[in-house]
């Protein structure tokens, strides 16, 4: 394909310039019609099975350079702007992120995609194309406002199609109209699709933040990824959105089962289906239903449906294993009613146990049970979540179906969070090893013939060096914030959660404050930098935004504290954000209370570009630490057996926070709270709240584990001025990377579970 022509033509027609005398924005859209038509006119790949893999989230991150470098067009498209004055990095700011996902599950499914198109097999994503995303943050008064977060403009990645099902909804039809964004394969020549459905006439933007009339389903049924499910329109709207999405996938699985030639009865031998977590589980009894309608009798759709859907489970808080009301599904999708009772009265009958049933005795519909009885695989995503699930989470079915249980370590792709988001790092593994990794990221381990290379050292240190000095300009740039570069820079960067123990990181801050104040100085500068969503109805999490960003201007306006100590909280951490800084990181913070975290995909992203893990022996943190070794990474913390024992109330064994907040030193970072320096600058009844639940109930136990956090932080402080030593411990980091591509854990998919 002639990119330059192309080019020229596309600005010709739209804007009736050549393309040195557009802008940024014209560029940008014209690079996006080229680069979509390339990627739609991919041969999709050849393969007598085929995979759906279904999910509510593809955070997929700005898709520019991601399909120009998947493409092959990547430097040639570089080069062409150059020689129109022009940089490929400025128009590639124009573009807005699509937001269609939340964290990590939406992050795994954006790179699954990406990994399955590059490995050529036949697999496409099935979710919905939400308009305004989960929200956008902003800060207003040290706290997160919301709004909504559009990002379908004139042009956009989405591609038209004619494709329209309808979907009954009791009272009344949805038509789901189906949009394809095309994801093509690095080095593979082909493209599969990402299908989203939408309604037919959406909702404009809301006028007020994100709230809108949760009932108008026909219309607001796509607007917001998770709506706010505290009132049960809410909750309902959620149904809605899961039944909308599940329906309309089914129906294109059977329509392109008949494409291909096989009737229905055949569904298992050539489709797979991959429910990301629960919210896709109701594609189930939808199969069912229409395998049922096309001819089939009940055991023979449920034959077929059970050998065509696996499941992965995402976690074990209970909160967020979905249980829905009989009567919501009732008012949502009632021809699903009885075939979810004819599903229950059979899983009964091959186990009495009322714990294991898909209906409970309130009526609750729980969704994972359904999936795992209805289903041919169950896998967690990494080695110790799967031992939990088997072990306490989900042992009853264990003793049922051992056979369906695996484990599916996460992975991320390296082509956007090496390749494309740190060049410079890139170039310098193509130097040491060459560009074979890209192919076979295992290869990365090559690097560690380099440990005693003192050029490769300080070259290292160098790239992670202008690195920190790049983000601090963006960062200026966005946000109006001055940092030091020669300051370590210790990020934790994930949705707000307190599993995920924020707030210890806050307390530590805390501590390191009050050391400063006392004239106690660290050996080296530290700037925290933290980015995070809360949910909106997530009050707890809403007051540690808070409490983050009161701590920041606290130290802001303090010239004691500041050439020592930094916080920053990025506003509307995103996929974006994160490609920006994980290049700059130096330690990357996995402090999640041990037994909560299913895998975590941030600690990869991390590690792969030489940032030295300070981590509890959670999720993946687990196999870094067996690949990396004990000198290159810094654990701390409470297993996770002994958490799961203090969550037990049996034998006195449960944890009580006022026992760890009555020692000195933690009761003093507590009580900071309600100092009344911060009481200057914050909302008294959020810091009491916070405080008040810290001090006296501490769900996830950052009490428990706050003191070795600190020590073990102040060590990496310490050894990070050993810099030859720092940098080997990068090295190693980087080199041991290569198992956490996701090009590996989709391989293990395929071989284990798929068989395409
Ligand atoms: C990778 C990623 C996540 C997941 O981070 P964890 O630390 O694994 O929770 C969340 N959000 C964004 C934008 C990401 O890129």
């Amino acid at each position: 394909m002639d990119l330059k022509e192309r080019l020229e033509q596309t600005t010709r027609e739209r804007f009736g310039l050549a393309p040195d005398r557009c802008d940024d924005r014209q560029l940008y859209e014209a690079l996006l019609i080229v680069t979509r038509r390339a990627a739609e006119e991919r041969p999709a790949p050849a393969g007598e099975r085929k995979l759906y893999y279904f999910s509510a989230e593809f955070l997929m991150g700005k898709l520019l350079d991601n399909n120009l470098l998947a493409l092959g067009l990547r430097d040639q498209a570089q080069e062409l702007l150059a020689s129109w004055g022009r940089d490929l990095n400025a128009v590639e700011e124009q573009e807005p992120e699509p937001s269609l996902g939340n964290g990590g599950l939406g992050r795994l499914a954006a790179c699954f995609l990406d990994s399955i198109a590059a490995l050529g097999l036949p697999g496409d994503g099935v979710g919905l194309c939400y308009h305004y995303g989960l929200f956008r943050q902003k800060f207003v008064d040290n706290r997160q406002a919301e709004f909504p977060d559009p990002w379908i403009g004139e042009e956009s990645w989405l591609i038209p199609t004619e494709t329209v099902f309808p979907v009954s909804c009791g009272g009344f039809d949805l038509k789901a109209k189906l949009w394809d964004v095309a994801i093509p394969g690095a080095h593979s020549g082909v493209a599969n699709r990402l299908h989203l459905f939408d309604v037919e006439e959406p909702a404009p933007p809301p006028e007020q933040g994100i709230v809108f009339d949760k009932t108008d389903i026909v219309h607001h049924l796509t607007s917001f990824l998770y709506p706010d499910d505290g009132d049960e329109a809410g909750r309902l709207l959620r149904v809605y959105q899961q039944y909308f999405m599940v329906s309309a996938g089914a129906q294109l699985i059977l329509q392109e089962l008949k494409e291909r030639g096989y009737s229905p009865a055949e569904l298992a031998d050539h489709t797979v289906i991959q429910i990301n977590d629960t919210h896709p589980s109701m594609v189930i009894p939808e199969l069912i239903r229409l395998l049922t309608a096309q001819g089939l009798t009940m055991d023979e759709a449920i034959e077929q449906v059970s050998r065509t859907c696996a499941y992965t489970n995402h976690t074990i808080l209970a909160e967020a294993l979905e249980k829905w009301p009989m009567a919501f599904i009732e008012k949502v999708a009632p021809q699903l009613v009885p075939i979810i009772r004819e599903l229950d009265r059979r899983a009964r009958e091959v186990c009495p146990d009322p714990a294991l049933a898909i209906l409970d005795e309130k009526g609750l519909v729980h969704m994972a049970h359904m999936d795992i009885h209805y289903g041919f695989s169950v896998n967690g995503v990494a080695a110790l979540h799967t031992e939990i699930l088997k072990k306490s989470e989900l042992k009853g079915f264990y003793g049922l179906y051992p056979d369906r249980f695996n484990n599916k370590t996460n992975g991320v792709t390296l082509r956007r969070w090496l390749e494309a988001c740190n060049p410079a790092l890139t170039r310098l593994i193509d130097e040491c090893i060459g560009g074979g990794w890209r192919q076979d990221p295992g290869r990365l381990v090559g690097l560690m013939d380099f440990m005693d290379n003192d050029r490769v050292l300080s070259h290292l240190l160098t790239v992670k060096q202008s690195a920190r000095e790049r983000f601090c300009r963006t960062l200026r740039e966005a946000q109006g914030i001055e940092l030091d570069p020669n300051s370590i820079f210790d990020v934790q960067i994930k949705r707000l959660h307190e599993y995920k123990r924020q707030q210890m990181n806050a307390l530590y801050v805390i501590q390191k404050y009050l050391e400063i104040r006392e004239g106690r100085l660290p050996e080296h500068s530290v700037t925290v930098l933290f980015g995070a969503k809360a949910a909106p109805a997530y009050v707890m999490a809403r007051h540690i935004i808070h409490l983050i960003l009161c701590l920041q201007r606290l130290i802001e306006n303090d010239p004691v504290v500041r050439p020592w100590l930094r916080v920053v909280m990025l506003e509307n951490y995103n996929v974006t954000w994160a490609e920006q800084l994980i290049p700059a990181a130096d330690i990357s913070e996995q402090i999640s209370l041990a037994s909560k975290e299913a895998s975590g995909t941030g600690n990869m992203k991390l590690m792969a570009n030489g940032a030295v893990t300070l981590g509890t022996l959670d999720g993946a943190n687990v196999e870094i630490a067996e690949l990396v070794g004990p000198g290159n990474i810094y654990t701390f913390g409470a297993h996770s057996d002994r958490v799961l024992r203090l969550y037990d109330d049996r034998g006195g064994a449960r944890y009580r926070s006022l026992d760890y907040y009555h020692t000195p030193r933690v009761e003093r970072l507590v009580d900071f709270l309600l100092s009344p320096e911060l009481l200057e600058l914050g909302d008294a009844r959020a810091l009491a709240e916070l405080w008040r639940d810290m001090k006296g109930k501490d769900w996830f136990m950052a009490l428990l584990d706050v003191e070795e956090y600190i020590s073990v932080k102040d060590l990496a402080v310490r050894q990070y001025g050993d810099r030859k030593s720092w940098a080997r411990k990068m090295l190693v980091n980087i080199a041991k990377s290569g198992y956490f591509s996701s090009d590996r854990t989709i391989r293990q998919y395929n071989q284990d579970i798929w068989h395409l």
